[in-house]
């Protein structure tokens, strides 16, 4: 079965998503910073699926530690959720959302193509569209983000094309959703 690097994989969506996988009998290889996250979610995440996985501690901003997990496992795809995500506070810290989500993702990004690997989805995300008057957004709305957190979106978004346009043999997917939580 295909072996897949969820990145932020303790987190809310990257927890329910190695649930599912784990179900369907992927391999799971999870990496997080446990910034947002906490390390009990391990326990968690196999009790619930009945299945266990492989778990990195460590930070997509560290290429080094990225390397380690490419050298050590066959990864076919990555599914990429580590990132800061709240809207008010990248007002206030630009730099550091910058760091976390854009240079994070460059690194990993080099470290999938060294690996060869180049199977990706990005959990972007709706504030890409910004203040969109549009009831049904659709995804050829005008992309003009207000937030700090949505212009890192977009720039990782706008990297992972020009990756594309240089090697097609890349499958990217930038997923933009809105609230994953349903009523
Ligand atoms: P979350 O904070 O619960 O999960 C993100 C995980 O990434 C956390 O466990 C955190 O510890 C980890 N992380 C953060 N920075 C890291 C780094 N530098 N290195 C390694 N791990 C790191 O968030 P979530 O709600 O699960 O969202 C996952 C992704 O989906 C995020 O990128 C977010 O921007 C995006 N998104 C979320 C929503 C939403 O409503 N929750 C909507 C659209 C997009």
């Amino acid at each position: 079965m295909k072996k897949i690097l969820i990145t932020g994989g303790l987190g809310f969506i990257g927890s329910h998503t190695t649930i599912k996988l784990l179900a369907k009998n992927y391999d799971i290889v999870l990496l997080d910073n446990l910034s947002n996250s906490r390390i009990e979610m391990i326990k968690k995440i196999s009790l619930l699926a009945k299945k266990d996985f492989k778990f990195f501690n460590g930070d997509i901003r560290d290429r080094s530690f990225l390397r380690k997990i490419f050298l050590k496992n066959k990864i076919d795809s990555v599914i990429h959720f580590a990132g800061l995500k709240q809207v008010s506070h990248s007002m206030k810290y630009p730099l550091e959302y910058f760091e976390n989500n854009v240079t994070g993702s460059i690194n990993l990004f080099q470290e999938m193509s060294l690996a060869g690997v180049k199977s990706i989805i990005f959990s972007s995300s709706a504030s890409v569209y910004g203040d969109t008057k549009l009831v049904r957004c659709t995804e050829n709305a005008p992309l003009k983000p207000v937030s700090v957190y949505g212009k890192t979106k977009l720039i990782v978004e706008n990297i992972l094309r020009d990756i594309y346009s240089s090697d097609p043999n890349w499958k990217i997917i930038n997923l933009r959703y809105f609230n994953p939580i349903g009523a």
